[in-house]
C-alpha cells in the first residue's frame, strides 16, 4: 500500500504520476485476471499458501460440483417418491442422499415443465447451492446477469442460446444466504431406459441454474 503522504503534490514527481496512471490503466477488467492478481499479491505477502487455494478449488471442482446436483436430478427423474419429497422439502430430500452442504442453508427445488421455466439468480451477490453445484461460474456473479436476469430474463436466456416460446412462463428465483434454489430440469426425450447413473451424465450445471435446457 502507498503511504497517504505519497499523494502530496510535493512528492508527486512526474515519474510517480506516470507510474500511478500506468497502474490504473493496467488494472485488468476481467474478474478472472483480477482474482489472479489478488492471489499473486496474497501469496507474495505470505498471507495464503498457493497449495491451500489449489486444495480449496480442487475440493469444489471435483468433490463438490455439479455432479452432486446431477445425482439429485437423476434420482428425481427415476424415483417419483423421491421427487415428491424433493419438491416438498429440498433440504431434507438432499440430506437423505448425504449431500447436505457445509452451509446451513435451505434448498428449494423448482421444477421445469413445458409451461414453466425456472431460472436462478442472486441479485445481491452470488448465493448459489455450492454443495450441489460447486463454485458459481463467473457470469453468475457478474453485475449484468444479476440485474438483467430479473429485468429481462427472456433476453438473457436467448443470449445463453435458449429461446423460449412466448407461451412459456419464466420464473426467476432470487437466492439469499438462507434460501438457495436448484432447478429440476425436464427429463430429455429419448432418455428412456437409461439408468440413474447414465441420466446423471446428461445433466449440466447450466440446466440446474436454469439458463439451459437438456
Ligand atoms: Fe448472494
Amino acid at each position: 500500500m502507498t503511504n497517504e503522504n505519497d499523494d502530496s503534490p510535493m512528492r508527486a514527481s512526474g515519474h510517480h504520476d506516470h507510474h500511478r496512471r500506468h497502474l490504473h490503466h493496467d488494472m485488468p477488467s476481467d474478474p478472472a485476471l483480477r482474482v489472479k492478481a489478488l492471489e499473486s499479491v496474497l501469496v507474495e505477502k505470505g498471507l495464503v499458501r498457493p497449495e491451500a487455494i489449489d486444495a480449496w478449488i480442487e475440493t469444489y471442482e471435483t468433490h463438490v460440483g455439479p455432479h452432486n446436483g446431477a445425482r439429485v436430478v437423476a434420482r428425481a427423474w427415476t424415483d417419483p417418491d423421491f421427487k415428491a419429497r424433493l419438491l416438498a422439502d429440498g433440504t431434507v430430500a438432499i440430506g437423505e442422499m448425504g449431500l447436505s452442504g457445509l452451509e446451513a442453508t435451505h434448498i428449494t427445488v423448482v421444477e421445469n415443465t413445458s409451461e414453466i421455466h425456472n431460472m436462478v439468480v442472486c441479485t445481491l451477490c452470488s448465493c448459489y447451492p455450492w454443495s450441489l453445484l460447486g463454485l458459481p461460474p463467473t457470469w453468475y456473479k457478474s453485475a449484468p446477469y444479476r440485474s438483467r436476469a430479473v429485468l429481462e430474463p427472456r433476453g438473457v436466456l436467448r443470449e445463453f442460446g435458449l429461446d423460449l416460446g412466448e407461451d412459456v412462463e419464466i420464473r426467476v428465483w432470487d437466492s439469499t444466504a438462507e434460501i438457495r434454489y436448484l432447478v429440476l430440469p425436464e427429463r430429455p426425450e429419448g432418455a428412456d431406459g437409461m439408468t440413474e447413473e447414465q441420466l446423471a451424465g446428461l445433466i449440466t450445471r447450466d440446466s440446474m441454474v436454469g439458463v439451459a435446457k437438456l
